[in-house]
């Protein structure tokens, strides 16, 4: 194609199409194979031919040839022929090639080549120096006292961490010890919110807080310097492209029209959380005292009140929802919702090969046509032997012509919840059906597209600040006690959730909202002051923005040597660089989209129906043809506010 590409779409994004069509058609169903199926000989033909997918992926975004005719689709005569799909399709393909430098000559593109170089290598070695810096960090505990409090399930774990540590001998026993903790947060966490050990806490926190710093391990794992470093060869980067600073680079690719209003969005979110958090410090204070504790709490106290305060507010535990939430009634229930809300009817598909008899395949109809418009495989399990842990939706094939046929969406679901055990069914847990609610909404997003072009099909194409909406969107219904009374059923009377259990969960939800939600702002703002300043205009070191930053985000301010920083995966090693508030502001789109149904009322269906049928025909089924800004207000007919994710959080 490189040879014979022509500034038309037939004669480039088509064939680009072709080109990507048995790739996809091959390369999705052995990614995914990896993740459910895993074993030695997958792994090894996976890694055997893996450098040669990476590079035709690199190849496909990065081909001079190919950008230079996208520029000239863009600028020539067919542009305004072309539907507004392909025409985003044009101009991520530009954007996206520009941002991998193509665009820049000689001693800029070297230089810039260089960058990313380095900068690829820094976000593996900070990465890297997270996890051993983690690891060799721990705590043994020998006297039975100092882990008064702690859980059955945290003490087993820690007695069986003892048994595999390679530096310690003996046979350790939940009941009896030795109990070795870590930095992990599987094992720091209960230990946080449980051990009655006020020093324990502090000698952990203070650990934890240090990871990856000068000040752990005699500084082996010291990501300091990269720190510094990483942030001043992404503004390099950034000026080299054209922007004023990383941070804007960040945004010039998401739904956030700018810096500017992102600020605001997240000031916004301050102000109305700030008291609450005051009084959620107020309320641990009073709780503490009452209890005999003579001295002001101090950070390694939270996380021990707010449990404390958790238990005499909402006595309930997992064990007791489990047994109104059978997974099968759990389905009905959620596809009687997605009936009613876009109807759509999902039925149990026969005669397809599976990877596992636990795995189910659904074929997904328009209202009463008897052909389906998408199909998708649920693998609801955990099944730790060969599955990867967590949840996920992912595209295995997607939507589009082939010869002017149509090929129809296929989707993979998968969910790590509580397998069956014996003769009883899957009993799930509440936040298992919100992961499930919320990965049917991505492949919702996925399968009821009506874009036919790839790139700009269902998930495909959407902003990542974006993509989120209709996920968590769905999730909201796991507290609409009309949907949670259809899809609960007690597995031996069948009968729904009480009430009672009912308004303990939808309690909870906002249990400690303004802390949860400062604690986030915290990190959303300090990670955009990172990326925003120039280093000539900064003052003094990353640790100095975020203890700055710190006064206006936090009720209790960081201790002066606190190195939170140096663990900040997310942003120094991940993709979230400049792009931390994707949390909230995803938040604020689903919390906003799923009021315009609070408005309408949610009990009342006519209503309901035609607002959900809205929504199938803006979020759902324009997927990434449009911006995302524009499909938003298009469906709510206004800007996103703040104003409902303020009010679910009990905040407004
Ligand atoms: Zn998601």
């Amino acid at each position: 194609l490189e040879a014979s590409v022509e500034p038309t779409w037939d004669g480039c994004f088509q064939q680009l199409e072709n080109i990507e069509r048995p790739f996809e058609y091959c390369w999705s169903p052995v990614s995914h194979l990896l993740a459910v199926k895993n074993s030695d000989e997958l792994r090894e033909a996976y890694e055997s031919v893996l450098d040669a997918a990476t590079a035709f992926g690199l190849r496909m975004s990065q081909s001079q040839p190919i950008y230079e005719a996208a520029v000239a689709i863009r600028d020539g005569e067919e542009w305004t022929k072309l539907d507004p799909a392909q025409q985003r399709i044009v101009e991520k393909a530009i954007q996206s090639a520009e941002r991998s430098g193509i665009a820049l000559e000689g001693e800029q593109r070297e230089r810039f080549n260089e960058i990313a170089r380095e900068l690829s290598q820094l976000s593996t070695k900070f990465s890297n120096n997270v996890l051993d810096s983690t690891k060799a960090w721990e705590l043994t505990i020998e006297d039975k006292a100092d882990v008064e409090g702690l859980p059955d399930s945290a003490l087993a774990m820690a007695a069986q961490s003892f048994n595999n540590a390679e530096s310690t001998e003996g046979e350790a026993t939940a009941e009896t010890g030795p109990w070795r903790f870590s930095l992990e947060a599987p094992s720091f966490l209960p230990f946080m919110q449980h051990c009655r050990n006020r020093e324990l806490r502090e000698n952990i926190y203070r650990a934890y807080i240090s990871r990856a710093s000068t000040e752990l391990q005699e500084g082996e794992f010291d990501n300091e310097p990269l720190i510094e470093r990483i942030l001043e060869l992404r503004n390099e980067k950034a000026r080299l492209l054209g922007f004023e600073s990383f941070a804007e680079l960040s945004l010039d690719a998401k739904m956030a029209p700018d810096v500017a209003a992102v600020d605001d969005m997240l000031e916004k979110l301050r102000q109305a959380s700030f008291k609450a958090a005051e009084g959620d410090l107020e309320e641990l204070q009073a709780l503490a005292t009452e209890s005999g504790e003579t001295e002001s709490l101090m950070h390694w106290d939270i996380a021990f009140w707010a449990e404390r305060l958790r238990e005499t507010r909402f006595s309930y535990t997992d064990e007791d929802l489990r047994p109104y939430l059978p997974l099968e009634k759990v389905l009905d229930g959620m596809f009687a919702l997605t009936k009613k809300l876009f109807g759509i009817t999902v039925r149990e598909g026969v005669g397809v090969p599976k990877w596992h008899d636990d795995v189910r395949y659904f074929e997904v109809l328009d209202h009463d046509k008897k052909v389906p418009i998408a199909v998708f495989y649920l693998d609801p399990f955990s099944r730790p032997e060969n599955k990867r842990g967590g949840a996920w939706m992912n595209t295995c094939l997607s939507r589009r012509k082939v010869d002017g046929v149509l090929q129809i969406p296929v989707a993979h679901l998968v969910c790590n919840s509580t397998p069956p055990v014996g003769d009883q069914p899957s009993l799930m847990t509440f936040r298992e059906v919100e992961t499930l609610f919320h990965e049917f909404g991505h492949g919702l997003q996925h399968m009821l597209t009506v874009i036919d072009h790839v790139d700009a099909a269902g998930i495909n194409g959407i902003e990542w600040d974006a993509v989120e909406l209709p996920s968590q969107f769905m999730e909201n219904w796991c507290y609409h006690r009309p949907t949670v009374e259809n899809f609960s059923g007690h597995v031996e009377t069948d009968k729904p959730m009480p009430l009672e259990l009912f308004d303990k969960l939808v309690n909870a939800r906002t249990f400690r909202s303004g802390s949860l939600m400062l604690r986030q702002l915290n990190f959303g703002i300090t990670d955009l002051a990172l990326h925003s300043a120039l280093p000539a205009d900064s003052d003094g070191t990353a640790f100095d923005v975020q203890q700055r930053v710190s006064g206006r985000t936090t009720i209790m301010k960081p201790l002066p040597e606190d190195r939170f920083l140096c663990s900040f995966s997310h942003i120094f090693a991940g993709g979230y660089a400049a792009g931390y508030y994707s949390y909230k502001w995803a938040e604020i789109l689903s919390a906003d989209a799923f009021s315009a149904f609070e408005e309408v009322g949610l009990d009342n269906d006519p209503e309901v129906i035609e607002k959900g049928r809205h929504f199938r025909n803006t979020v759902l089924a324009l997927g990434g043809s449009q911006h995302p800004l524009k499909v938003f207000q298009e469906f709510r007919g206004r800007e996103p506010d703040p104003q409902a994710l303020l009010r679910h959080s009990g905040l407004a």
